[in-house]
């Protein structure tokens, strides 16, 4: 309900803070109007400590609408990281990676259709999104623990012991036909959980809204202020801002090393793993994707992580999919996109870092 013209446009945004008020997310909101706080709606610890805040604009006489909205997101949320964490023992995800060979492991309707959707994005992006991979992530974990390098063979161990083929879905649930298969949903889960906030909130009423979760964001309608959403993309490399985004109705995600990452020997290992070498990947320092739905763009960012610029030709004929990729060292970067993302960049703000970067666009459409 829009207030009529010459009346003071009266919003209320509410904005709820899940985690942590910090912005510490790879992308951020920005140019937001005040925000009005309200507490005691933080739930616990969700997917292994992902900071999250929800923002729902409704008109200032419909506020019961907004916390409506609000509790009914957190709790998509929250039902989203118990059926698919894998730091949770009892989430069916953990269930399933710890089920011997051959026993119908039961999954919800969610959890299946996200392995449905993983399984297809592993096909669409030439097998670089799989997240069969869950043993080598196990196997680099273990080795930034112990600061040693793992092998050349338990890496193929490792690569060996997990594979979509040794998977079978059906309507119910899951079949492992090796016991050591184990899948990861962190590279696809946040988005997914955005995805079914933003849902949430629609089915209780509310026309506008954003979703962040750990940096994956959706947004629909619009702003408290009018017009677009606006967001921020981060440079991997000094912390500043590399270009805003004018959003609605749509998702972006940003994968990077720069934010999470291990150590092992002195040098820093990403969080990404290329399922063709079961080597932590470096391709990219940072790649952000622009989607309809947060899940897609959440496990596009994973892939390019891993295909690098060779990759965005995968997203040409993909209906509103758009991706920016930095690629290189500090030193000698450059960047790539999409022609349809440099569309979304805010006029206001052209990639202000690039007159020191090539800033080129790589792909015709
Ligand atoms: P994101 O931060 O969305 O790029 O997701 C990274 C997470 O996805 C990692 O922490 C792993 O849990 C998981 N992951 C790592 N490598 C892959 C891969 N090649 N395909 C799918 N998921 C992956
Ligand atoms: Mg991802």
């Amino acid at each position: 309900m829009m207030a009529s013209k010459g009346q003071t446009v009266a919003w209320v945004v509410l904005l709820a803070v899940i985690l942590a008020l910090v912005a510490v997310g790879r992308l951020t909101t920005a140019g937001e109007e005040p925000l009005l706080i309200p507490r005691g709606r933080n739930p616990a610890n969700i997917f292994g400590g992902m900071p999250c805040s929800l923002q729902v604009a409704v008109p200032a006489d419909r506020i019961e609408l907004g916390n409506k909205a609000n509790d009914r997101a957190i709790q998509a949320i929250h039902d989203v990281d118990a059926r698919m964490s894998t730091y949770k023992d009892d989430s069916e995800l953990s269930l399933l990676n710890t089920a011997p060979a051959g026993q119908l492991v039961p999954l919800s309707p969610e959890t299946l259709s996200v392995l449905r959707s993983a399984r297809e994005l592993h096909k669409q992006t030439d097998e670089a999104f799989d997240v069969t991979v869950r043993p080598l992530i196990e196997l680099w974990k273990d080795a930034a623990q112990r600061n040693e390098l793992p092998t050349s063979g338990a890496i193929a161990e490792a690569r060996e012991a997990s594979r979509w083929q040794q998977i079978r879905l059906n309507p119910t649930g899951a079949v492992k036909q090796e016991s050591t298969s184990r899948i990861d949903l962190g590279g696809i889960a946040k988005g997914y959980g955005v995805d079914q906030a933003v849902e949430a909130m629609q089915q209780a009423g509310a026309e506008h809204g954003l979703v962040e979760i750990g940096g994956d964001i959706r947004c629909f309608g619009h702003p408290a202020r009018g017009g677009k959403w606006r967001v921020a993309v981060r440079n991997p490399f000094n912390r500043g801002f590399l270009a805003q985004l004018l959003l609605n109705n749509q998702a972006v995600c940003t994968s990077g090393n720069y934010e999470r990452f291990s150590e092992i020997e002195g040098k820093r290992y990403s969080h990404i793993i290329d399922p063709r070498t079961g080597q932590p990947v470096d391709a990219a320092p940072s790649v952000t994707v622009v989607a309809p739905t947060a899940m897609t763009a959440d496990a596009w960012a994973t892939a390019l992580s891993v295909l690098g610029e060779d990759g965005l030709r995968l997203l040409e004929g993909r209906e509103g999919v758009e991706a920016l990729l930095v690629i290189g060292t500090p030193a000698d970067h450059r960047i790539r996109m999409t022609p349809g993302f440099g569309k979304l960049l805010a006029p206001d703000t052209p990639l202000p870092e690039a007159k020191s970067i090539t800033t080129t666009v790589a792909v015709s459409r």
